[in-house]
């Protein structure tokens, strides 16, 4: 049976889903670095894996769900800027712009976001909007 061609990540990088942040999704693999996970994070969204943003939020600040707008969709994501995060910090922030479609409209989220670890795992804290 033939394999079907993998898709690339909607996180933007050049890797097919899978061996991208399909391993973070599936929990074969963690995400090493901050901006892995928020990468792995806006794929979730685009890909309304609800389960895995939930399990990717920090205990404190996690909501009881997540909710996905049917008329919106993510049509693109730029890192914009990373500080710490790396293998060798407990904390990191990245910068980004996330750009959707809302029925005829363009528009697009541009966030701060605070990153911590919780028993080793990158996860998320929250954010400040830009502009
Ligand atoms: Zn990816």
């Amino acid at each position: 049976m033939a394999r079907p061609t993998p898709t690339s990540c909607p996180c933007g990088l050049p890797a097919a889903y899978e061996d991208c942040c399909g391993r973070f999704h599936a929990g074969t693999a963690a995400a090493p670095t901050a901006e892995a996970l928020m990468r792995s994070r806006y794929a979730a969204f685009v890909r309304e894996d609800a389960a895995y943003l939930l399990r990717t939020w920090h205990p404190d600040t996690r909501p009881p769900g997540v909710a996905f707008d049917p008329g919106l969709t993510w049509v693109g994501l730029e890192v914009l800027g990373a500080e710490d995060g790396s293998a060798f910090h407990r904390r990191g922030t990245v910068t980004y712009r996330a750009r959707y479609r809302d029925g005829g409209r363009s528009g697009s989220l541009h966030e701060r976001s605070r990153f911590e670890r919780v028993d080793g795992a990158w996860v998320y804290v929250d954010g400040d909007f830009i502009d």
